[in-house]
């Protein structure tokens, strides 16, 4: 049989998303959704795994599962061609994650570099939830329900990635060839592998409040471009700047595109020339952000048009959300009918076992 095309990923629904999701994931996810080239595409919304480290802030979750849903429909998920679901209403889930944890150590955790990092992040030190620990051994699970072949998604995924395709090597070589490889997608442009904040430090995150929203007012853009980290001794216009680490230039890397150019700042040819003005000194940081600003208003102004549309129609997002957990689930059901047959608990499937049963006592007799 021909192996189908299958597309999973997801974001963690703990705040609206942002332009780090759209440039690492989501825009290529609706590239990918529109090329007609997969067989079946899943995109969901891991509340389970937002609870993780979120667990005394339930109504966060689940506010932000209808954000994050009108986020997907506004850049253009389609839910005709895309299954969109919530993590926690697929128990299969659960039942997964809780066989792959014994095809995982400790130790091997304790080595993944997105663990401890984001660990780091949220200062648990010594009190880490068991759950948030083990969450690579859940996103396994939800990759590998699905039979995803491929995960488009942002750098810091890629331990995550790594572990999965781990768990299902060992998972098929003790139980038989049941589960799908995974393989990661990452952004072309080097800019969109891990999108910085707009305070220039770490990478533009929910939990650390240095994001540009997709949902961002156009005011609200605005003023958060003009106060961006840039090279901080570039302080005279005549100062030679730095470009590497300036956080402008690293969103124009990820957004700007030839037409941008000739549309907003005709002087230049291109981002280069952009660049070079700016190293030799000349180029004060306010005419960069003034060109960023209107690229951002420029890509943002259609989605968030779109979002206010789809906000008018609560109801029917949440019937989406409801009808794509139905078709989620069935597709996790019959991996996990498959995944019991080969760990030869699946008892009472049919006759086979009561059949064995009895043979064996039959034959001590
Ligand atoms: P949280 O702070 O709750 O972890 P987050 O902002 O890191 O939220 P996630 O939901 O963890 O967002 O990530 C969802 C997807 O978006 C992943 O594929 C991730 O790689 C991608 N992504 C998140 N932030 C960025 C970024 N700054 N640059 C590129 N890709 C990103
Ligand atoms: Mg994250």
């Amino acid at each position: 049989m021909k192996q189908e095309k299958i597309i999973l990923t997801g974001d963690r629904p703990t705040g609206k998303l942002h332009i780090g999701h759209y440039v690492g994931s989501l825009r290529r996810r609706v590239e990918l959704q529109n090329s007609g080239l997969y067989d079946k595409i899943f995109i969901f919304e891991a509340d389970g795994q937002a609870l993780t480290d979120n667990i005394d802030n339930p109504e966060k979750v689940r506010q932000n599962v209808i954000e994050v849903a009108l986020d997907y429909l506004a850049c253009g998920i389609d839910p005709k061609k895309s299954t969109i679901f919530i993590q926690s209403q697929i128990p299969e889930l659960c039942e997964l994650t809780f066989y792959f944890m014994d095809l995982v150590t400790v130790s091997r955790l304790q080595r993944n570099p997105t663990v401890k990092t984001e660990i780091q992040m949220r200062n648990f030190e010594t009190s880490i939830p068991v759950g948030f620990f083990t969450y690579p051994i859940s996103q396994a699970a939800d990759i590998t329900a699905f039979k995803a072949t491929t995960v488009p998604v942002g750098e810091d995924q890629e331990p995550m990635l790594e572990q999965a395709r781990e768990i299902v090597r060992r998972f098929n070589h003790i139980y038989g060839e049941t589960l799908v490889e995974p393989n990661i997608l990452l952004p072309e442009n080097a800019a969109c592998l891990r999108l910085p904040g707009t305070d220039g430090k770490a990478k533009m995150s929910k939990s650390l409040g240095n994001c540009i929203y997709l949902s961002d007012s156009a005011d609200e853009v605005e003023k958060k471009v003009k106060s961006m980290y840039t090279d901080p001794n570039h302080i005279k216009v005549t100062d030679p700047g730095q470009i590497e680490g300036n956080t402008v230039f690293t969103y124009l890397d990820a957004f700007s595109k030839q037409e941008h150019f000739e549309r907003y700042l005709p002087e230049y040819q291109n981002l280069d020339e952009l660049k070079a003005h700016y190293q030799r000194g000349g180029l004060g940081d306010m005419k960069v952000k003034k060109l960023l600003a209107a690229i951002m208003q420029e890509e943002l102004e259609p989605i968030r048009n779109r979002r206010k549309e789809f906000e008018k129609d609560i109801p029917a997002v949440c019937e989406m959300l409801r009808q794509g957990c139905e078709v989620a689930r069935e597709a996790a059901a019959q991996t996990l009918s498959e995944v019991r047959r080969a760990m030869k608990i699946n008892y009472f499937d049919d006759e086979t076992f009561v059949a064995e049963q009895t043979a064996r006592f039959t034959a001590a007799k």
